[in-house]
């Protein structure tokens, strides 16, 4: 790896991984801008990592905007509030883009609602504070968090306050901030910087504050210029660095990420905090500055619909719950050779069919490929050619979990650590056979956690 970049223990980089085509010009320079509040909202008890939601609600009862639905009933869960003024349907089961099948509480809008400016004021508006983390308790800051339902909103969806709490038995001297996006295609967490950097410098303060971190990085690639810039001068006085990293997948990734700033390496299967670490996403910074600073639960996200299979590309604030096809019908539909429909983004996403489908915290964006995105060379064997190994970030041996997992063989792949894959797909890009090599360790990993039960 190359030298130390300045200011920084790391070299800004890491070993292995890949160079996709970033294809964000479909919606990199498109402001966000706020969808109308639709007809229903369906939400998910299931949104995150962790034990899933119980109800608080009965149908026909009326809710309003940010009061509980779900609460959590366990440590590792958070509770998921209502993005509109309505009433509670009938619960249902629901089928999310990774193929699970949630319960999930449908609310009908009815009487007035925030729309437009006025939501986007309410949930981003107004002056961030960059002189008041320490007023807050640590804890105080982490049970916000808590309250305010904010899960990582980089994809992981991972209970926030989890992450964000001081820890005695292991100290975390440096907060690292995502604002990477490696993925191909997706745009939120850059417009984010760019229109908000005030909100990701405060969540950033208090998140750190809540920790205990000597220090807070935020990591951002350098083909995002604008996006350095515009985090540079936010976070001007405030003692937060910002680190330009090399544009690399999965840069974002958090072990990688941690590699490339601080040069420390989490062990596999470990945690950052291991490493004395903590990593949150720019976006859910910005949700743990409007949990703390104004008491606003997460009921609303950034996401982008982008890719040629869409008639016009858009960031959109939009509101827990509502449906991927309301989404892409406000783009303008599908073009003509729309051929595939992935939440997230090709790398990492999950390709899906059922458009009524609801956008739930950890949901990035959509992003549509035509046929010429997808036009693939048939699966053929495994040719020994070892590029998959080549480009592991993890130095896994994807070939052997790729034929443990099609074989059911849960000897093989523990024996190759398939739970420590962080499906990043760099061995599926690479695969010269277009072997299905993620779409087999997801099998591998599914047959290791039903073992695991029995
Ligand atoms: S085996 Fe897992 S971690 Fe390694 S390249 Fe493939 S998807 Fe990524
Ligand atoms: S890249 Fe594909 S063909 Fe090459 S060793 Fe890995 S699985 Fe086999």
């Amino acid at each position: 790896m190359g030298l130390k970049i300045e200011g920084f223990e790391g070299s800004g980089t890491f070993e292995k991984g890949v160079h996709p085509p970033g294809r964000k010009n479909f919606s990199t320079d498109i402001p966000i801008e706020v969808i109308p509040t639709p007809k229903k909202v369906v939400l998910p008890m299931s949104q995150h990592i962790g034990a899933p939601c119980a109800s608080q609600v009965k149908a026909k009862q009326e809710v309003t905007f940010g009061e509980v639905i779900g609460k959590a009933k366990a440590f590792v869960s958070a509770p998921i509030h209502s993005p509109i003024n309505g009433k509670v349907l009938k619960a249902a089961n629901v089928t999310l883009p990774n193929g699970r099948r949630v319960p999930a509480i449908p609310i009908k809008a009815e009487g007035d609602q925030l729309e437009g400016k006025a939501l986007m004021d309410e949930i981003f508006g107004g002056d961030w504070s960059k002189d008041c983390a320490g007023k807050y308790d640590p804890k105080a800051i982490s049970d916000a968090i808590n309250d305010a339902g904010i899960v990582g909103l980089g994809g992981a969806a991972f209970p926030t306050h989890v992450k964000i709490m001081p820890n005695e038995d292991k100290p975390i001297d440096a907060l690292l901030i995502n604002g990477c996006e490696c993925e191909p295609y997706l745009t939120p967490d850059y417009r984010m910087m760019i229109e908000f950097p005030e909100a990701i410098i405060a969540g950033s303060l208090l998140a750190g504050h809540a920790v205990g971190a000597k220090k807070i990085v935020i990591g951002i690639e350098d083909n995002k210029p604008k996006a350095v810039e515009s985090m540079e001068k936010a976070a001007a006085g405030t003692g937060i660095k910002i680190a330009r990293l090399k544009t690399k997948y999965p840069q974002g990734s958090e072990k990688h990420l941690i590699m490339s700033v601080m040069k420390r390496k989490v062990p596999p299967g470990g945690l950052p905090i291991e490493v004395g670490a903590a990593v949150s996403n720019v976006g859910t910074v910005a949700a743990i500055a409007g949990a703390v600073l104004k008491k606003k639960p997460l009921t609303h996200r950034v996401v982008c619909v982008t890719g040629a299979g869409i008639n016009n590309p858009k960031n959109l604030l939009v509101p827990m719950g509502i449906s991927y096809g309301e989404l892409i019908d406000f783009c303008g539909g599908l073009t003509k050779d729309a051929a595939r429909i992935i939440s997230g983004g090709p790398m990492m996403g999950f390709a899906f069919a059922d458009l009524s489908t609801p956008v739930t915290k950890g949901a990035s964006g959509v992003t549509i490929l035509t046929n010429k995105d997808v036009k693939k060379a048939d699966e053929t064997a495994c040719v020994r050619c070892g590029r998959c190994v080549d480009v592991c970030p993890l130095d896994l041996v994807p070939s052997k979990l790729a034929v443990g997992s099609r074989n059911s063989n849960l000897d093989v792949v523990q024996k190759y650590n398939i739970m420590a894959c962080l499906e990043c797909g760099c061995c599926s890009y690479t695969c010269p056979a277009s072997l299905p090599i993620v779409q087999l360790i997801r099998m591998g990993k599914a047959m290791v956690a039903a073992s695991a039960k029995k």
